[in-house]
Parts: C-alpha cells; sequence; structure tokens
C-alpha cells in the first residue's frame, strides 16, 4: 500500500458532521473528480477513481438519505436544487461553499480523493492535486494561500497542477484535511530521516579523520625513508632515530600507540615535535 492510499483511506472515514461541510466536499468531487455524462444531463463520478467514488456516495447518502445511486441524472438536479452551486463539472466550486474554515477543510478533502497524490515521505516530500482548468487551480491555489501553506502551480501533460515540496507544510496538509493517523506516520518517517541525517554526518566526519591521520602518517614514512636513503638513519641524534625507526616498522599506529612503543615511553605532543623535525629534515635534503 502506497502512503499516498494510506491517505485517501483514512479520508474516506473522515465526514463533516454539518452539512455545510458535506456539501463543499460533495461540490468539491463533483468539480475535481466529475465528467459529464455521455447524454448530456448531469455527470457520472467515474468508478475507476475509486476514493472519489466511494466518499461520493457515502455523502449522498448522508446528505440526501439516497438509498438508489443508479440515476446520475436524478443526483445532479437534486444537488442544483440544494444549492450545491452548478452542479456540472465544468465550473468551479461555489465560492459561497467555502465560506466557513470547516467548509474548506472538507473541500480540500474531496480535491485531494478526487485528483491528489502524495509521495512516500522515505523518498521525498511532494503532495500535488491535478485540477481541470487553470481556474480551478487558482481557486484551490488561494484556499491554501489563505492556510499559509507555500503551494506552487505548474502545468504538466496539459493539467494544471497545484503542488507543496516542503515536508512541513505537507504535515498542515494531512492537519487541515483531518488526515491524523497518515500524519502521525509522517511525523515518525520525518524524524527518522532527520536522525538519519544526522547519523551521516557524523558517520562522514569520522571517515574523514580516520583518512587524514593515515595521509599523515604515510607522509611520515615516505619522509623518513627519504633521510634513511638520501642521509642514513645513523646519522640521526638518537630521539629520531628511535621515533623515525618505530614509525617505519609500525606504519599505522597513532602518535599515541608510537609514544608508547618507544623506551622511555613518550607522549603524543613529544612524538608529534620529533616527527616534524624529521619532515623538516627531509624538506631540506629534497631542496
Ligand atoms: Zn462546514
Amino acid at each position: 500500500m502506497s502512503f499516498s492510499s494510506d491517505v485517501k483511506d483514512e479520508l474516506l472515514s473522515v465526514i463533516g458532521q454539518a452539512r455545510h461541510c458535506q456539501l463543499a466536499e460533495l461540490a468539491s468531487i463533483v468539480h475535481f473528480a466529475g465528467k459529464k455524462s455521455k447524454t448530456g444531463a448531469g455527470f457520472d463520478i467515474p468508478v475507476e477513481n475509486e476514493h472519489a467514488s466511494r466518499k461520493y456516495f457515502t455523502l449522498l447518502t448522508k446528505t440526501f438519505n439516497i438509498k438508489s445511486v443508479s440515476d446520475t441524472v436524478a443526483q445532479a438536479l437534486k444537488l442544483n436544487t440544494d444549492t450545491v452551486g452548478n452542479a456540472d463539472p465544468d465550473y468551479v466550486t461555489d465560492a459561497r461553499l467555502l465560506l466557513k474554515d470547516c467548509c474548506r477543510r472538507a473541500y480540500l478533502r474531496g480535491a485531494f480523493l478526487s485528483g491528489g497524490t502524495v509521495s512516500d515521505p522515505n523518498k521525498g516530500y511532494h503532495l500535488e492535486y491535478v485540477c481541470r482548468s487553470p481556474e480551478q487551480a487558482r481557486q484551490l491555489y488561494d484556499i491554501l494561500l489563505g492556510y499559509g501553506i507555500p503551494a506552487h502551480t505548474a502545468v504538466r501533460k496539459n493539467h494544471d497542477i497545484v503542488y507543496i515540496k516542503e515536508g512541513e507544510a505537507i504535515v498542515d496538509m494531512l492537519n487541515l484535511m483531518g488526515a491524523h493517523t497518515s500524519l502521525m506516520n509522517l511525523e515518525n518517517i520525518r524524524i527518522l530521516r532527520e536522525v538519519g541525517n544526522t547519523v551521516n554526518r557524523r558517520v562522514n566526519c569520522e571517515a574523514a579523520n580516520i583518512a587524514k591521520t593515515i595521509n599523515a602518517a604515510s607522509k611520515q614514512s615516505e619522509d623518513i625513508e627519504y633521510i634513511r636513503d638520501h642521509y642514513g638513519l645513523a646519522r640521526l641524534p638518537d630521539r629520531l632515530r628511535e621515533i623515525a625507526e618505530v614509525r617505519l616498522a609500525n606504519p599505522e599506529a597513532s602518535l599515541k600507540e608510537l609514544g608508547e612503543i618507544l623506551d622511555p615511553p613518550v607522549g603524543k605532543s613529544g612524538v608529534n615535535h620529533r616527527l616534524r623535525s624529521l619532515s623538516e629534515l627531509a624538506d631540506s635534503l629534497r631542496t
């Protein structure tokens, strides 16, 4: 099951208590999912749009107490007479249905069930509504703007798209639509992703430090080999000759480990100081 269909499954059971909210969601489904009937009178909600058609019939039976839903023309007339605004799918939802906050949330729900998708949050954040006209995209965009949701518009394959890319804004959207279980699931994934990013950063940082240590050690060995071949280790003062021999014998040891091998042992900074003297000597031999 995709996250998108999980959200829609949850929204199927989110139904506004008040009749005004139910009408707003009905109208939204008609305008986002409705198709004009072939006869020219009324419209159908295509059964392929499973979530939209299921919610549509649930709302219809609740709102109008309709038992049989076979006659779509009758539904359309009924919707008209009950002022769902214009029940023609070619129009946008009547603004009078969207005056209340609760009704605008119901509208967003119907629109998402009809033409919305949201990406798997493990892969990225993207929620979008496919609209049927630029006017409808404008209406939806304005409603989202009213809620402070940073929405964007685009045209894809002749469809007007309204989309949201920010994880935070998608959380807000799920809240507005009433998909609270999905919201919790999304938040959990967001937290895990955030923790994962921190762990990745730390691992990268440690790897960089290890690489730095190895590079420094191999540079020290190179310098000591250069001295050995062009000057001779035997000519070095004892304290430098000792550390040079220990370094060559232990190419991967840390400075602290090298110091412990020496007899008597030498601290990390003492080891560092002696190795630096060797490097300076190698540099002066090279020039
Ligand atoms: Zn309402």
